[in-house]
C-alpha cells in the first residue's frame, strides 16, 4: 500500500443501502509541492447478479454548478440519461458490449457539450483531432484512431480497425481514409468545430501570447466520453473518445486511444475507460494496472481504482477519473474532480445520472 493511502484524512464517509461516497482531502507534499485536492469512489448498485450492465462518463471536471452556461446541467443529464438508453438497449436486445459501447458513445459523439466528435477541444492551431478506442473483453480484441480530423464517430472507427484489419492503432490521414474506406461518415473538418470551442480557443490563444510561460495544454477542459459494458453472454468491453486537451500541442496524442492506459477490458480480470490528464493516465498505464491488480494481486475494483487514481496520479497533480466495471457487474467510480458526469444502468436498475461530486447516481430528470 502506498504510503499516500496513510496521509489521506478521510473526512466524509458514507454508506447508503447500495452504494458508498468516499470523498478525502489530501494535503501532502512531494518533491517540495503541496497537492491538495478531493477524491470520491462510488460503487452503484446494478442489481443482484445482473444480465447487462453498462456505465458511462462524460469528463471530469472542476467546474461549480454556478460556472455552468445556462441549462447546461440539464443538458448534461438529458444527454446522459439519452446515452445509457442506447446502450441498454442494444444489451437488453442480447447485444455485444462492444455494439453497446458504440452506441452510446455515439450519442455523447454527437453532442457539442462534450469533448468528443463535434464539440471537441481544438488544437493549438485551431483544429480539432480525434482520438478514440475500444477493446473487447473475451479476446483482447482492441481498435483505435488518433488524431483524426474528418470521421464523424471516431468510436466506430475504432470498431471497424478492431474489426476489419490486423491492427490496433492508426493516425491522421491514415486513420481518415481508413474510415472513408469502411463506408463510415467523414465529414469536412469544420463540421467539428463549434462556436464555444472557437470562443475557447481564442481565450487560450491569447493568454498564450501575451505570457510566454503558458505552456500547451493549458486551460484544459475535462469532458472526455467513455463507457464500460458486460453483455448477456458474459463479455466486457471499454471505449473512449476524445478531443484531447485543448490547446494541445500539434500532433500531441492523449491516453484516450492509448490501450491500457485510457482504455482496457479483459473478461479475466475488469473493463476500464479513464478521463483526466492523459499523459499521466500513459505514464502509469492506468487502465491495465487497474486490470492486473484485480487479477493478479486480488485487489477489489474499488481498491485496485483508488491505488492509481488517489494514491497514485493524485499526489503527483494527475488529475482525472475512471470508470470499472468487473464480469460480477460491479461498478465503480473513482474521481480526483468536482464534477465527473457519470451514469449506470442494468438489467436490474434503472438509468441514474449523475454531474457533481456530492450526489450519488440518483435518477435523472
Ligand atoms: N485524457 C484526455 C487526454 O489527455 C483528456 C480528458 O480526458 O479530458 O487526451
Amino acid at each position: 500500500m502506498s504510503q499516500w493511502k496513510l496521509h489521506i484524512p478521510r473526512c466524509k464517509y458514507r454508506a447508503r443501502q447500495f452504494w458508498i461516497t468516499t470523498a478525502c482531502v489530501l494535503s501532502s507534499g512531494l518533491a517540495g509541492q503541496a497537492a491538495t485536492a478531493e477524491s470520491y469512489t462510488e460503487i452503484p448498485d446494478t442489481g443482484d447478479r445482473p444480465e447487462w450492465v453498462i456505465a458511462i462518463h462524460g469528463g471530469a471536471g472542476n467546474v461549480g454548478a454556478d460556472e455552468l452556461p445556462t441549462g447546461r446541467e440539464t443538458e448534461l443529464r438529458k444527454t446522459l440519461q439519452a446515452s445509457l438508453a442506447a446502450g441498454a438497449r442494444t444489451l437488453a436486445s442480447g447485444g455485444a458490449a462492444t455494439l453497446a459501447i458504440e452506441a452510446a458513445l455515439k450519442i455523447l459523439e454527437d453532442s457539442p457539450i462534450f469533448n468528443a466528435g463535434r464539440g471537441a477541444v481544438l488544437d493549438e492551431h485551431g483544429h480539432a483531432r480525434h482520438d478514440a478506442s475500444i477493446m473487447r473483453g473475451e479476446d483482447h480484441a482492441a481498435g483505435a484512431v488518433a488524431g483524426s480530423s474528418r470521421i464523424r464517430y471516431p468510436i466506430a472507427a475504432a470498431r471497424a480497425v478492431m474489426e476489419q484489419t490486423a491492427n490496433v492503432l492508426l493516425h491522421g490521414d491514415g486513420a481518415d481514409s481508413f474510415a472513408l474506406e469502411a463506408g463510415l461518415e467523414v465529414v469536412e473538418p469544420a463540421y467539428f468545430i463549434t462556436a464555444e470551442r472557437r470562443e475557447q480557443w481564442s481565450r487560450i490563444d491569447a493568454q498564450r501570447s501575451r505570457s510566454s510561460s503558458a505552456q500547451p495544454g493549458r486551460g484544459s477542459a475535462f469532458g472526455t466520453v467513455g463507457a464500460v459494458a458486460l453483455d448477456t453472454q458474459g463479455n466486457l468491453a471499454a471505449g473512449t473518445s476524445t478531443g484531447g486537451r485543448s490547446y494541445k500541442r500539434y500532433g500531441r496524442i492523449g491516453d484516450s486511444p492509448i490501450i491500457g492506459a485510457g482504455n482496457y477490458a479483459a473478461n479475466e480480470s475488469c473493463a476500464v475507460s479513464a478521463t483526466g490528464h492523459g499523459e499521466f493516465f500513459m505514464r502509469w498505464t492506468v487502465a491495465r494496472d487497474i486490470c492486473a491488480r484485480v487479477e493478479f494481486a486480488g485487489e477489489s475494483l474499488e481498491a485496485a481504482a483508488e491505488a492509481l487514481i488517489v494514491d497514485t496520479l493524485l499526489p503527483r497533480k494527475g488529475f482525472g477519473a475512471v470508470i470499472a466495471l468487473d464480469p460480477g457487474g460491479k461498478v465503480v467510480f473513482v474521481s480526483t474532480t468536482a464534477n465527473l458526469k457519470r451514469g449506470v444502468m442494468s438489467s436490474g436498475t434503472s438509468a441514474r445520472v449523475a454531474v457533481f461530486a456530492d450526489e450519488d447516481v440518483t435518477a435523472g430528470p
